[in-house]
């Protein structure tokens, strides 16, 4: 297969320039994520690089095609910053000192005026290793995010696998050896890498479109100020756990908590210390329950827990165990952390729901609150 690599280089520079437009505009805009920021400016270095070769066998080769192989090193770079901002993690500049310098180095000193492939093994290495160091930060570390990852780290893999067949074959056959034109020429390259470039960038939108129905969905579900469970998402996950018909032996604990005197606790340190308070309380429980349990924030300062499987002697556990915590918490300016009074109230196969359940978890928060405070009663 013949194919012109001027036809190649121009497709190659317009589609770029019409998928990092698209990218621009569709994905990154919207979210303004560092990877895919990295992203576009991947694809408007490569872009560039491509363009600069397109100058090859004019006079200003001399200048156009080691320029072409640092911005397509920094575009490798670039795509290498993206994958590490998926980790949240910020790319280091030397990186992008690095890598272009040695590339524009070993350039200059092979006759770019003559030479197409002017330093042409450090480039091609220098692109194996930033997309092998891509590769490395993009692998899924969790199964749930495979889908979305997986074609990107696969293609990044691929690119740095080919890089480095490019280099071998280039240090064995030399740049216009028939191996290197069949397999690793700039037709192929530029075929190759246009594909990999459209699997990429509609995985990225894919990873940003995921990632805010998943912030929505936080949103939606979490109370803002503790970040638990809000009233409305419990009593939905709650009523599930309780009378699920489908579940054919269950049993639990539903535990209310109020905070005491809490009110006091804003008057006298301010509504801010409060607000610390509750968050403490918050932390106070998740650090107590086990990850099935359910905590939500029912309102105000009162709080509500599933504890599926828990006994009553469970939940009494946990509700000490909760206080116990909280009075732990290290506080600032002669904050004392409120104590909390609990009502408890168990479940099993014949309770017909939540409402229920939490009316008699709330009657036993009374007594406890009504015979001193500072304490768990059980619904009779
Ligand atoms: P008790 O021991 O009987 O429960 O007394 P209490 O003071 O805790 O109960 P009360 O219901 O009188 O007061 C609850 C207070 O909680 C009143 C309200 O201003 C405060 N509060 C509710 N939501 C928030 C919040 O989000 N942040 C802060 N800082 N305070 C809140
Ligand atoms: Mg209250
Ligand atoms: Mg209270």
């Amino acid at each position: 297969m013949v194919l012109e690599t001027i036809t190649l280089r121009v497709t190659f520079g317009l589609m770029s320039l019409v998928l990092g437009t698209l990218f621009y505009f569709f994905s990154y805009r919207p979210a303004r994520s560092p990877y895919s920021g990295w992203w576009c400016v991947a694809l408007a270095l490569f872009l560039t690089g491509a363009l600069a070769f397109l100058l090859d066998g004019t006079p200003h080769q001399v200048w156009a095609n080691p320029l072409g192989n640092v911005l397509l090193v920094a575009g490798a770079v670039s795509v290498w910053a993206s994958a590490r901002s998926l980790r949240r993690l910020a790319p280091s500049p030397w990186m992008f000192a690095a890598a272009p310098a040695v590339t524009l180095l070993a350039a200059i000193f092979d006759n770019p005026a003559t030479n197409t492939w002017p330093g042409g093994p450090v480039f091609l290495a220098s692109m194996s290793v930033m997309f092998g160091l891509a590769t490395r930060e993009i692998w899924p570390a969790e199964p749930a995010e495979a889908r979305v990852r997986f074609p990107m780290a696969a293609s990044s893999g691929l690119v740095s696998v080919f890089y480095l067949g490019r280099m071998i074959a280039f240090l064995a056959d030399g740049p216009h050896g028939a191996t290197f034109e069949l397999f690793f020429g700039s037709s192929v390259t530029t075929i190759i890498t246009m594909v990999l470039l459209v699997v990429v960038s509609f995985s990225m939108s894919g990873l940003t479109s995921e990632q805010q129905t998943r912030a929505l969905r936080m949103v939606a579900t979490r109370d803002d100020l503790t970040g638990l469970l809000n009233r409305k998402t419990f009593l939905e996950l709650a009523a599930k756990e309780v009378a699920d018909p489908g579940v054919a032996w269950r049993a639990g604990a539903l535990v209310l908590a109020d905070l005491d005197h809490f009110k006091s606790v804003n008057d006298t340190h301010g509504h801010a210390a409060g607000d610390v308070a509750l968050q403490s309380f918050a932390g106070a429980c998740l650090n107590t329950v086990r990850s099935t349990d359910l905590v939500g924030r029912y309102g105000g300062e009162e709080f509500v827990l599933l504890l599926p499987g828990a006994s009553a002697s469970r939940a009494e556990m946990i509700a000490g165990e909760i206080s116990r915590h909280l009075a732990q918490v290290p506080t600032a300016d002669g904050l004392e952390m409120p104590t909390v009074s609990y009502g408890v109230a168990l479940y099993d196969a014949g309770t017909s729901g939540v409402e229920d359940l939490i009316a008699s978890a709330d009657r036993a928060l009374y007594m406890a609150k009504s015979q001193g405070r500072n304490r768990t009663v059980h619904s009779e």
